[in-house]
């Protein structure tokens, strides 16, 4: 299920300092389990970059939900985003509303408008529905970040990959290693 690109779930993936590549890296999540009190994961990782396993505790923040004007060829719906507080969110940071794919346009904070703001100090979001071209950038995008949740909503143009007999069992796991049949050679 697509529930936005923050979840209290645990995660397929994190950013995180690599202790080998000393930078923030992706990490798969081998294993992880969230914490007695809620707002921690305790998880087993796997640097993408430079394969170095170990364990973490990451400290998920506590989240809220954010009031979201969703824009769409001249009408709008109002929906509600479950967002951690502690996160910042930025003009043509791109989300998604219920099941829709949506790009910030403006954001609210008390009656003033800026360009990026910590979710907890925003009073509504307005965004803008994607198209397809920019939903296709996204996608692109979001292969080096945080946000492999979102590769499921590419599901129709990554078919082709799931056929693979070898595919990976979890969708989200590690998409930039997912495998890529060679082109057919005539
Ligand atoms: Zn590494």
């Amino acid at each position: 299920m697509i529930e936005g690109v923050i979840t209290m779930n645990v995660p397929n993936a994190l950013q995180l300092t690599c202790d080998e590549c000393q930078e923030v890296t992706m990490h798969e999540v081998l294993r992880g389990r969230i914490g007695k009190d809620q707002d921690v994961i305790e998880a087993t990782v796997k640097c993408l970059e430079c394969g170095k396993v170990c364990t973490t505790v990451v400290r998920e923040a506590k989240s809220m939900k954010v009031p979201i004007i969703v824009s769409e060829m001249g009408s709008s719906q109002r929906l509600e985003l479950e967002l951690g507080e502690d996160e910042i969110l930025a003009v043509d940071d791109e989300l998604v509303a219920g099941d829709i794919p949506v790009i910030v346009s403006a954001i609210e904070v008390g009656e003033r408008r800026v360009r990026r703001a910590m979710v907890r100090d925003i009073s509504t979001i307005w965004a803008k529905r994607f198209d397809k071209v920019r939903v296709r950038v996204a996608i692109n995008k979001l292969h080096k970040t945080i946000s492999v949740d979102l590769e499921a909503y590419s599901g129709a143009s990554l078919r082709r990959d799931a056929e693979a007999p070898d595919l990976p069992p979890r969708s989200g796991a590690s998409p930039r290693h997912a495998p890529r049949r060679p082109p057919a050679l005539a």
